[in-house]
């Protein structure tokens, strides 16, 4: 369907089409795909939304970034023309509110395209399908328990051009940890949080290249296999070791646990408290030699590249009794979080050059996507295109 827009640039009211958007899709990508049933270029059409006796500022075009921005009277224009009401559209679309640092509601409408907030992923293909257009993929932030449709059994990735998923029926595990990270998010308030320090914790772990160790490499070997990428490149994609960190998630914000931990520190002292953490880690995400092994290994190796002591510095702020209660448990220390970029992480994992690694990454679309590091205020939100998958 193709529409033209009047003398004035306005898009007469009778030529509405309705293109919802859907849940937690991005602006942008909701745009595109209004634009795209227009048959105009999304920056025309953007242009004819916003048209008003005001003056009309818009940064940056959409070849230039994935996400739009928009400030209060833009906001509510793109809810006048496309019909859906204002607040419906601050439920489907997570960045329209509140409006960008960079934007101001004083001065007219305004809009800037932006990188988007967060990792985003390509919607699942058949919960969507009917939304989706060849070449124009629905685009769409995470829920708050990662990037798996459970009712199809996928993970889904990152790519702006088509729709990639994985067919998680080889990896069952996979499955049940998103069945405990979704009633993680049920049970606990600040889980983003928790699974962010538990992430950090599993990825201290990864560092030390358990050789010996077959689960990861199986799963790794899966994820190469289904991907066509090689096992170097695939290794420090965030689903390698999501049961883990999930298993460790929910171990570290189990109060009982806690209270365990905190009475061994106080009877037993902090190094028994340590060992006990690590026995039940070890066995909650089936390593039972985990305590004895690390026991082990600080005493007689030197410490990997990227290898700290998370857990005993989360133990030790558990169980001080001048910590206070709240949100001060789940930071994670610079310099100790589990790296956003893949490319770091691939530096850390193999001795692989890390950029035709990378680039065997971003072919099968795996540099992008959900990664376990907590919300990023828009002003952290790091920029760098291989984390949002294949963005300009
Ligand atoms: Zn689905």
């Amino acid at each position: 369907m193709s529409r033209t827009m009047d003398m004035s640039g306005s898009l007469p009211a009778r030529a509405r089409v309705r293109v919802p958007p859907v849940a937690r899709e991005l602006s942008g990508s909701w745009l595109r795909r209004l634009a795209l049933a227009y048959g105009l270029p999304v920056q025309d059409l953007l242009r004819g939304v916003l048209s008003s006796p005001h003056p009309v500022k818009i940064t940056g075009t959409p070849h230039s970034a994935l996400e739009v921005y928009l400030n209060a009277l833009a906001r509510k224009a793109l809810a006048d023309f496309s019909g859906i009401p204002l607040p419906m559209l601050h439920r489907l679309l997570p960045v329209l509110t509140p409006t960008h640092p960079r934007l101001t509601d004083d001065h007219g409408p305004q809009a800037a395209w932006y990188s988007p907030a967060r990792g985003w992923v390509t919607a699942c293909p058949p919960c969507t399908g009917r939304a989706w257009t060849a070449g124009r993929p629905v685009l769409v932030y995470p829920g708050p328990a990662g990037p798996i449709c459970q009712r199809h059994q996928r993970w889904l990735l990152a790519d702006e051009h088509k729709p990639v998923s994985l067919p998680l029926r080889a990896l069952p595990e996979v499955l049940a940890a998103h069945r405990r990270h979704l009633s993680l998010v049920r049970r606990v308030p600040q889980a983003d949080r928790v699974v962010a320090l538990a992430a950090a914790v599993v990825w201290s772990w990864q560092v030390q290249r358990w050789t010996g160790e077959s689960i990861w490499r199986q799963r790794t070997a899966i994820l190469a296999k289904v991907t066509g990428s090689s096992a170097t490149a695939a290794m420090a994609h965030a689903l390698i070791a999501y049961p883990e960190t999930i298993n460790v998630a929910a171990l570290i914000s189990n109060p009982r646990w806690q209270q365990r931990l905190c009475e061994t520190a106080t009877t037993r002292g902090l190094q028994a408290a340590l060992h006990l953490a690590l026995e039940d880690a070890g066995r909650s995400i089936g390593r039972s030699w985990l305590a004895d092994w690390l026991t082990a290994r600080v005493r007689t190796q030197r410490r990997a590249s990227g290898e700290h002591d998370l857990l005993l510095w989360w133990l030790r702020r558990l169980t001080s009794p001048h910590c206070p209660p709240g949100t001060v448990l789940w930071d994670v220390p610079a310099g100790m979080t589990r790296p956003v970029v893949y490319g770091d992480r691939i530096s850390f994992l193999t001795e692989s050059p890390v950029r035709p690694t990378l680039e065997d990454a971003r072919a099968a679309s795996l540099t992008g996507g959900w990664e376990p590091c907590g919300p990023l205020p828009l002003a952290e939100t790091p920029r760098v295109p291989w984390l949002y998958g294949s963005s300009p």
